[in-house]
């Protein structure tokens, strides 16, 4: 009988602590969303005690989904379990998720107490949250660096005092599939009342072995991963979903498990994270990377037409790459667009549809066809928006082989326009150095890239740039069928996000 794995997806939470990653709390509406329609089993929806931006961001995801639990991190103080509850009493299907750090250098610099100490500390958290809720998840930060023993007695403790799930991380990326492995199955054998819980893994990719490692978890008797999608997180990573689940779903013979998950919702669910953190995925990343599936390079065209099965173990259409995904044309009306994106997990009032509808009548005029692609990223673009301090009114840009690129902008910054113009050493440069002046940024380009949304020559440009300032990080993306034009959309986006970062600072505070 096929077993199934649970799949706890940790995008929003730890997903979000990428260098870079923070976003508002609409855009972690609109993903929570998409994640339940892709089948995941818990949505970790952030951690309320870290800021009050945090907190309404987990409140209002708590309200709004309807059949995936929802959890929120607290680390064993009161007070964090009480603004975690307060996050999401009001979700179908609400769960705390506490932690405490298990292993002897956490014990001795970070914690500085005694084992004893933190068992009690454990029990004390999982108590008090089990009297708010049933659904309690019990984390052991770092985990796989702490004695076997002792893991085990917390477990235990844990699992004694209401724990419906134990967690053992990777926190720090330190594990290597077979030994981690065997200490799945040393937990399950030496923890009296394991089967009371379902056993997690929680893996970090510092070494590239965050999939393998949960993978052979699994094989051990795991049956929770926590995962992200496009496997993005904090350092290196966390493990990805996509891996964990293909994985599962393509060697059945192997598995005798398989998870939820909604497969062909893969691929969109990846351009949609990407799209709203600004995170591209690296071109050769296993599952949804542009060079994934063979077909594509070229290399094994003969075989391949013979026979796909002869050089390509997964289908694409398995994860919902169909790349001409007509959506909507030149003639669609207001109704069908409104309907389309309410599908699409959006629900937007009168006035935003009206913005994007005269949006999409723009784009649909400049181009045949308008791809689920191009709507996600003009919705993001939209509505998903932080406060826009600078709004571009406008650019225009001359550049050529005989003159000097130059550029005039108009800018709201404020809500106060103002104008300006710059040159440079090229149309973009020109535009970059007119916006920087404008605005008064002092901010640091450390990134720029350019690709195609779609297919075609009349693809949309989708660009990314990454700013730094003060310390900040904060990465900007803009879409337009002209590239300067996303270019400097995707310039402003940045500066807009570096300002609503210096109001929220994502808290650096400890996590699994
Ligand atoms: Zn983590």
């Amino acid at each position: 009988m096929t077993q199934h794995i649970r799949i706890f997806d940790t995008t929003l939470r730890d997903g979000e602590q990428s260098p870079g990653a923070s976003m508002n709390s609409a855009e972690k509406l609109r993903l929570a969303t998409q994640l339940e329609s892709l089948g995941v089993d818990t949505i970790e929806a952030g951690f309320p005690a870290a800021s009050d931006g945090d907190f309404e961001a987990v409140s209002r995801i708590a309200k709004k989904l309807k059949t995936t639990e929802v959890a929120a991190l607290a680390r064993t103080s009161v007070n964090d379990i009480n603004r975690a509850w307060e996050a999401i009493q009001h979700a179908a299907r609400p769960k705390i998720h506490t932690f405490i750090a298990t292993s002897d250098i956490h014990l001795e610099y970070k914690l500085r107490m005694s084992r004893d100490e933190v068992v009690q500390e454990a029990i004390n958290a999982v108590s008090y949250a089990k009297t708010l809720t049933q659904e309690v998840e019990f984390s052991a930060e770092d985990g796989s660096r702490s004695d076997r023993d002792f893991l085990c007695r917390v477990f235990e403790a844990a699992i004694e005092a209401g724990a419906t799930v134990v967690n053992l991380p990777d926190t720090v990326g330190y594990a290597i599939p077979h030994e981690f492995a065997e200490l799945v199955s040393y937990v399950k054998e030496h923890t009296p009342n394991i089967d009371q819980a379902v056993l997690s893994v929680h893996c970090h990719n510092d070494l590239g072995l965050a999939t393998a490692n949960t993978l052979a978890a699994i094989d051990a008797g795991a049956r929770q991963a926590e995962v992200t999608i496009n496997g993005i997180g904090e350092r290196a990573g966390n493990t990805s979903l996509e891996e964990v689940v293909m994985a599962t779903q393509t060697r059945p013979n192997w598995f005798t498990m398989n998870t939820r998950v909604k497969t062909e919702l893969i691929y969109p669910t990846s351009r949609l994270v990407s799209m709203i953190t600004g995170i591209i995925v690296q071109p050769n990343k296993a599952i949804v990377g542009a060079n994934a599936f063979a077909h594509e390079a070229g290399i094994h065209q003969d075989g391949m037409l013979k026979n796909p099965m002869t050089y390509e173990i997964m289908n694409p259409e398995t994860i919902g790459l169909s790349r001409n995904k007509l959506v909507l044309g030149k003639h669609s009306g207001r109704h069908a667009l409104h309907e389309h994106l309410k599908e699409m997990g959006y629900d937007l009032t009168d006035a935003e549809l009206n913005k994007v509808f005269k949006r999409f009548k723009d784009l649909a005029d400049k181009k045949k066809q308008v791809m689920d692609e191009d709507m996600e990223a003009l919705v993001a673009e939209e509505i998903l928006r932080t406060k826009e301090i600078f709004k571009l009114e406008y650019m225009n840009v001359t550049s050529g082989t005989t003159v000097m690129p130059m550029a005039s902008i108009q800018l709201s910054v404020n809500g106060r326009s103002i104008k300006g113009a710059g040159y440079g050493n090229g149309p973009v440069d020109s535009a970059f150095n007119t916006i920087a002046k404008l605005s008064g940024t002092s901010s640091e380009l450390l990134r720029f890239s350019v690709s195609a949304l779609t297919g075609g020559t009349d693809a949309q440009g989708e660009v990314t740039v990454r700013l730094r300032e003060d310390g900040l990080v904060a990465l900007g993306r803009g879409s337009d069928p002209d590239i300067i034009t996303a270019s400097a959309k995707a310039y402003i986006n940045g500066l807009n996000r570096l300002e609503y970062l210096k109001e929220n600072p994502v808290t650096s505070a400890q996590a699994v």
